[in-house]
């Protein structure tokens, strides 16, 4: 059902995101890889893609945070595949710190990966999907859309922001045939986690160890990392005629997180 379709799954080249491009791959659907990293290892995920699809797999070294990029990163997919059926807004970045010795630069970046770029990669491809009559829009939020923890203003901030921008752009598309949901997992042991790891030790004063299991798993009464397969085949699932009636949710993937 979706052999053919094209994915632009931003931040794509590393954990999650890149979990999800191969997840899609293998049901057949073209993919617009983005996000930074060796040259050499993101041809190889490219070329990897296309013998798992049968299709087209591109990249694009959009930065998030500037607007024209986007812009022309979606022109890209759209002229290479005809348009854009299902646009996965992934691209993070975390910074851990109290508030009162937050590096703006770290806000700014933050709020215009996590939550400004989905608002424009929206913007220029939900035409094309309501033309089309058939599209699929996913963001990944977090529990920290949720809930809070301390030291992570900005992320909170921009999680809960994307959670709302999901919503209503749900509501705007409702009667089109395209469906706009969050998924929203707990913690999941990829890159941008563990890169946080020594700056929560520093904040709490613990020890790196401490931070994974003290802080990190003490959120997941299931006291384990939730699999990056785990949130990929949600999304492939969220872009199925099965979830075609799931439209502004928040799916949580979370080990029980935000139950208590
Ligand atoms: P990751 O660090 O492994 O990957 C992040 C990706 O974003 C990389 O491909 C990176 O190159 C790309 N990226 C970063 N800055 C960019 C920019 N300016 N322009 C374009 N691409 C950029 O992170 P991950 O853990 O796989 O996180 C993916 C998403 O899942 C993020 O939105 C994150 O907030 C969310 N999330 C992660 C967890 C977790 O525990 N790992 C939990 C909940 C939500």
């Amino acid at each position: 059902m979706l052999k053919g379709k094209s994915a632009l799954i931003t931040g794509s080249t590393s954990g999650i995101g890149r979990g999800i491009a191969e997840a899609l791959a293998d049901v057949g659907v073209n993919i617009m890889l983005n996000g930074f990293g060796d040259e050499a290892e993101i041809e190889a995920l490219r070329a990897d893609l296309e013998m798992r699809s049968g299709g087209k797999a591109l990249y694009s070294a959009a930065d998030m945070t500037k607007p024209e990029q986007i812009e022309a990163m979606v022109a890209d997919a759209t002229a290479a595949f005809g348009g854009v059926d299902i646009l996965v807004n992934n691209a993070g970045i975390q910074f851990v710190s109290p508030i009162e010795e937050f590096p703006t630069d770290k806000w700014d970046a933050i709020i215009a990966i996590n939550l400004t770029s989905a608002y424009h990669t929206t913007k220029h491809t939900l035409a094309g999907m309501k033309a089309r009559g058939w599209g699929r829009i996913i963001n990944l939020a977090s529990a920290h859309s949720l809930v809070a923890s301390p030291y992570k203003a900005a992320y909170v901030a921009a999680k809960h922001g994307i959670a709302g921008l999901t919503k209503t752009v749900a509501l705007e598309c409702a009667e089109d045939g395209v469906t706009v949901n969050a998924v929203s997992p707990g913690y999941v042991l990829t890159p941008l986690v563990a890169a946080q790891i020594p700056g929560t030790a520093k904040a709490r004063g613990i020890t790196e160890d401490e931070v994974k299991r003290d802080v990190l798993l003490a959120a997941q009464p299931t006291k384990k990392f939730v699999g990056i397969d785990e949130v990929a085949g949600t999304v492939v699932f969220l872009c199925g005629d099965a979830a075609a009636g799931i439209t502004g949710s928040n799916l949580s993937i979370d080990g029980g997180w935000t139950a208590k």
